[in-house]
């Protein structure tokens, strides 16, 4: 494929800011030509795809990223499932499209993952605290799909007393048989900063350092006490221990909410991970929030992960006041973020759970039974993932299954909800196992 007007050596298209995201160093060598150079006129640019432009003038642009601008709707095809394409009419456009949060957020840049991302199920995303207030009228009725909350009436509870969970013996011997580890998080964002989709390279410094000072005010606390480790200074050793174990954030991809936001902008730099030493407190840095807090540990025993994520949590808190710093948090919408379907509590609380039964429909040929954990979980709020996170495939039929919503519900609700309903998706899988058909779960399913 080499020659031509648009012919270009290896080095040109690694200087291209969408490098990455037209398939990177393998994508050059399977097209290059004999003279070693490759056609790009032959390779599409899939941010292209629906109607904008490489916005030259976006101060956020950087050396490995270029955001796209569009001037109308972006030409949605019936690959865009989410939210945001739903929501976003010509009318809605219109009204929009010259407005700017306070730290020069964007309608484009908002809805760019969700156009050039065609699978996300939201779509839209925030650079900073102010493009919740500016961009209500996209964020609220995306809000209102995902979470079924109204944030012009509704008010959101808080409540991290573990002590109110509901966790008898027979679910605990229940879970210890099906799950294998157990994970709470949530997204904690700092006041007066730019979120990874809007952040330049100063903000993003100055979040870690923050966080920094703040991980060093948990070592007072012997359970909290930890160490921070930052991506970039990371061996590939360290770094794939930590991919393996789950305790990192995925690398992200060409095709995840992260790239096309332009979160990814500058990786690895001030990215990281700190954690104690049982590994069982965690946060991360910069990655898809400023910083997500996590607790983890090997097996099903709910409450204790839950009672170490509520005292990480105030920790933090109290952490990031004593420096001086508040978080990004209001009545309306909890703890805000970069994504509308982790506003609220921000709360992900998950098992990894083996259901060899829905594991096999899965990988089967019909249709409908393949989607039929899906539905199941659609049935108790819960979304099923796959056993490397969002967007990766179950292997083993181990499935991470989490509470969906995130807003509207107190902590405790949320994780009684999941507690509640992965009883229920269990509850279903034995029934698989002793015989039950598909069918059988559907007429379940549609009980009251
Ligand atoms: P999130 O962004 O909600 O934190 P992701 O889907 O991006 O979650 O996954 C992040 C990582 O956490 C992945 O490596 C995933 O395998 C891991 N993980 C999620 N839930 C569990 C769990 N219950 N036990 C162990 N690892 C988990
Ligand atoms: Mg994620």
């Amino acid at each position: 494929m080499g020659g031509g007007a648009s012919a270009v050596d290896k080095e040109q298209v690694e200087s291209l800011p969408q490098f990455t995201i037209l398939g990177g160093a393998s994508k050059f060598d399977e097209l290059k030509g004999e003279d070693g150079k490759v056609d790009l006129s032959a390779i599409e640019d899939p941010y292209l795809k629906y109607g904008g432009a490489y916005d030259e003038e976006e101060p956020k642009n950087s050396k490995d990223f270029k955001y796209v601008k569009w001037d109308a709707v972006p030409a949605f095809t019936e690959n865009h499932k989410s939210l945001m394409s739903k929501v976003l009419t010509p009318e809605l456009f219109e009204k929009l499209k010259d407005v700017k949060s306070d730290k020069g957020y964007t309608l484009s840049n908002a809805i760019m993952t969700g156009t050039v991302t065609p699978h996300l199920g939201v779509g839209a995303t925030a650079g900073d605290e102010d493009s919740w207030v500016k961009f209500k009228d996209l964020f609220y009725p995306i809000i209102k799909g995902w979470h079924g909350y109204d944030a012009e009436t509704q008010t959101h509870p808080v409540d991290l007393d573990h002590t109110k969970l509901v966790f008898d013996d027979a679910k605990k011997e229940l879970f210890n048989k099906y799950v294998k580890s157990t994970r709470i998080r949530a997204a904690r964002n700092i006041s007066g900063y730019s979120l990874p989709c809007g952040a330049t390279a100063e903000d993003r410094a100055k979040v870690e350092e923050i966080l920094k000072q703040t991980f060093d005010g948990l070592s007072a606390n012997p359970e909290l006490a930890g160490t921070y480790y930052p991506l970039g200074e990371m061996t590939d050793e360290q770094r794939n221990f930590l991919l393996e174990k789950g305790f990192l954030f995925q690398i992200p991809s060409a095709k995840n909410l992260l790239t096309g936001a332009g979160a990814a902008r500058s990786w690895p730099n001030s990215r990281g991970i700190f954690h104690n030493e049982q590994q069982t407190a965690l946060c991360w840095v910069n990655e898809e929030d400023h910083c997500r807090i996590i607790s983890m540990e090997l097996g099903g025993d709910i409450p204790s992960v839950f009672k170490r994520f509520g005292d990480l949590s105030n920790a933090i808190k109290a952490s990031a006041e004593g420096n001086g710093t508040t978080l990004m948090w209001n009545e309306k919408l909890g703890f805000m973020g970069t994504c509308p379907s982790n506003l609220g509590t921000g709360l992900r609380a998950s098992v990894m759970v083996v259901l060899l039964e829905f594991n096999k429909l899965m990988e089967g040929e019909n249709q409908e039974d393949k989607e039929l954990l899906e539905q199941v979980c659609a049935r108790y709020d819960l979304q099923p993932r796959g056993s490397a996170g969002e967007h990766s495939p179950a292997v083993g039929g181990k499935f991470d299954v989490s509470n969906k919503q995130r807003l509207g519900f107190s902590e405790v609700e949320l994780v009684q909800k999941m507690i509640d309903g992965v009883g229920k998706v269990i509850e279903l899988e034995e029934m698989l196992a002793a015989g039950s058909t598909p069918s059988d779960i559907r007429a379940k399913l549609a009980e009251p």
